[in-house]
């Protein structure tokens, strides 16, 4: 027994280094088809974040259930919003699961959240403008994760 523990830990230990790529957003809560669509959306806005506050923090992207997102979202006091918000501060998106059925709303609310963080602005037309561009090359290099 410990003998396997010890195998274990340092399968471990040789393992995360690959596992944890510098740069690579975390993804939590998500699918298999769901999370190669957002570390490849977040790929492509890498350069976009790259000049904002504590870029070697890593962006996190949590999928909640939608009750946990609505309790989330008030917790934040961030109660205009339907399906998607973020903390600048946390580099940290928050997405309600229940957009994650529609491809188009989810490419809009995701590279929304993401042009919040590339202008580090609460402005809604500053986050659409920089959203544009994320968008475009998305749309041109990731695969929906809805099939
Ligand atoms: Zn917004």
């Amino acid at each position: 027994m410990k003998h396997a523990f010890w195998v274990c830990l340092q399968f471990l230990i040789v393992l995360l280094p690959n596992a944890a790529q510098a740069g690579d957003a975390i993804i939590i809560g998500a699918t298999p088809l769901q999370q190669r669509f957002l570390t490849c959306v977040a790929q492509i806005s890498a350069d976009d974040l790259r000049d904002t506050p504590n870029p070697n923090e890593r962006l996190t992207i949590v999928i909640l259930e939608h009750h946990k997102f609505l309790e989330t979202r008030d917790a934040f006091h961030a109660h205009k919003t339907k399906l998607a918000f973020s903390s600048l501060q946390a580099r940290r998106i928050y997405l309600s699961a229940r957009m994650l059925g529609d491809f188009d709303t989810l490419l809009r609310c995701i590279t929304h959240e993401l042009g919040h963080f590339a202008t580090q602005s609460v402005y809604e037309d500053h986050a659409e403008r920089a959203a544009d561009r994320i968008r475009l090359r998305t749309r041109q290099a990731c695969v929906s994760p809805i099939q």
